[in-house]
């Protein structure tokens, strides 16, 4: 094989979502796998389209994920320039040569024309399609800026007869009629290439190995493929990833997570488990795992392991491959990652000792979905609970009889401890109980919600160990006085 060089080639119309960063990822593996080139390419030629700011947010997604670009737009390279719309001296070039050779032409037909026509199609049933009325009228072409003075384009002058095949190195052999096929547009009025165009010639240009690229792309290449042979080009091989469908098996919509990437950040997904994810819409590697850093991603991916079926887009498996990774991550690392959640959460963590807070994040990493649910779960650490899980509060405290009494023995005995650690909070819980002949749950339980609020989590014991004696007492007393007021 070449050395690989494939491209990441977007068009920047709106936010990068899914769909955008699924496509680099995949290009990104495989270029790394085979020690190849990755390009990141600006398709902006559709002017009308395009959106301010959507260029730097695929910059920063690809950057957030850890797609590193090789080449290209913000990267620099011999190349360049990797922005469209700097490149329409060589669209102009290509295109007056391809006219001189009979192979596009200068069509000035008024839109009220080709309206017109494409009704009367319409009504006859048949495809939409320009019936080539500039075909051999030699309109001369003068230049890309004169084009909107004709109010003219170029189109191309497509093969009118056969059948066009090309491979598709998922999907095998795919042929098109060329009947099917239009003049289409190369060079708009603006004297901007179309996405067909600038995108063929920018491959060719740019020694594109491989196009990968979602399926939407299957009835644009074969217009590419002739476009190579008009231009005796040989073209890239061609990879059509599959549509990623919701649980419901429709197109992916906002509401099930075909969002703004910079979102799975909100939300607290770390980039290494939404890389993760992403490479699983759609390929698998061999022994199905599922757990996979950047380096064993890359290890694994290939071409085979790609699906043509439908991807379906899983966001609760999301959430499960980034409870995987937060429960790897050390507690140091954890909460430097959590701490902006747990600031706009309200929580001080200004003057918070960095220890303390490495040991509260290992104790609770196992339990946390996203660092959004980092506040609510591990707050308490960070501070008394304000409220008390109601239920909770009801079935633990409020229904146990003598629970104050039960609490109280069990501050007294935790005050007179001298050594304070998981195991010398445990025996005194279990002393406590024997001396109050009830069943060690019950206080355990008791406990747990005064000093936590809550009534699931880490071990009792190892909460109350890290919360030291002070705080421990503190909450139990708390707890006492609400118990006092409500019975
Ligand atoms: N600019 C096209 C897009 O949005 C690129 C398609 C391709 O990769 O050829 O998605």
């Amino acid at each position: 094989m070449d050395r690989v060089r494939v491209r990441f080639a977007p068009s920047p119309t709106g936010l990068p979502h899914v769909g955008n960063i699924r496509t680099a990822l995949f290009n990104y593996l495989f270029a790394r796998h085979h020690q190849g080139t990755f390009v990141f390419r600006i398709e902006d030629t559709d002017r009308s389209r395009f959106v301010e700011g959507a260029i730097e947010k695929l910059t920063s997604a690809l950057e957030w994920v850890g797609i590193e670009i090789d080449e290209g737009y913000s990267a620099g390279g011999k190349f360049g320039p990797y922005l469209q719309s700097r490149r329409l001296d060589l669209y102009e070039d290509i295109a007056s040569q391809m006219i001189a050779k009979g192979k596009a032409y200068v069509c000035n037909c008024s839109v009220q024309r080709l309206e017109q026509l494409r009704a009367e199609q319409k009504k006859a049933k048949l495809n939409p399609k320009y019936d080539g009325h500039c075909r051999h009228k030699n309109i001369p072409f003068k230049g890309l800026e004169q084009l909107s003075q004709q109010n003219a384009v170029i189109r191309f002058a497509a093969p009118q007869e056969g059948q066009i095949t090309y491979n598709d190195k998922l999907r095998g052999e795919i042929t098109f009629d060329n009947r099917q096929l239009d003049d289409i547009v190369l060079v708009k009025a603006d004297g901007f290439p179309t996405y067909n165009f600038a995108n063929v010639v920018d491959d060719h240009f740019m020694n594109i190995t491989h196009v990968m690229r979602g399926d939407e792309f299957i009835s644009s290449t074969p217009k590419h493929v002739h476009l190579y042979n008009a231009l005796d080009w040989t073209a890239p091989e061609f990879i059509h990833l599959p549509i990623i469908l919701n649980q419901q098996k429709k197109r992916l919509s906002k509401r099930d997570g075909s969002v703004y990437i910079g979102q799975y950040r909100e939300m607290g997904i770390l980039p290494s488990a939404l890389r993760n994810f992403l490479a699983l819409l759609g390929w698998s590697p061999k022994q199905n795992e599922e757990i996979m850093d950047m380096k064993q991603l890359i290890e694994r991916f290939s071409i085979s392991g790609i699906t043509i079926h439908p991807a379906i887009f899983d966001l609760d498996k999301l959430i499960w491959i980034n409870s995987q990774y937060i429960a790897s991550l050390p507690g140091e690392e954890l909460f430097n990652l959590a701490e902006p959640f747990m600031r706009s959460a309200g929580i001080d963590t200004s003057d918070i000792d960095l220890p303390y807070a490495e040991q509260a994040f290992d104790l609770l990493k196992s339990r946390l979905p996203t660092l959004q649910d980092a506040p609510e779960r591990v707050g308490y650490f960070f501070h008394p609970p304000e409220q008390y899980e109601q239920e909770g509060w009801e079935k633990r405290i409020l229904k146990v009889d003598h629970v104050q009494t039960y609490l109280s023995s069990f501050i007294e005995n935790l005050k007179s401890l001298d050594c304070w650690n998981r195991d010398t909070v445990e025996s005194c819980l279990r002393e406590t109980a024997e001396s109050l002949k009830v069943k060690p749950s019950i206080l355990i339980h008791a406990a747990r919600i005064s000093v936590t609020g809550m009534t699931t989590g880490p071990g009792l014991f190892d909460i109350l160990n890290l919360l030291g004696k002070e705080q421990v007492v503190s909450r139990m007393e708390k707890a006492i006085k609400k118990i006092a007021e409500q019975v």
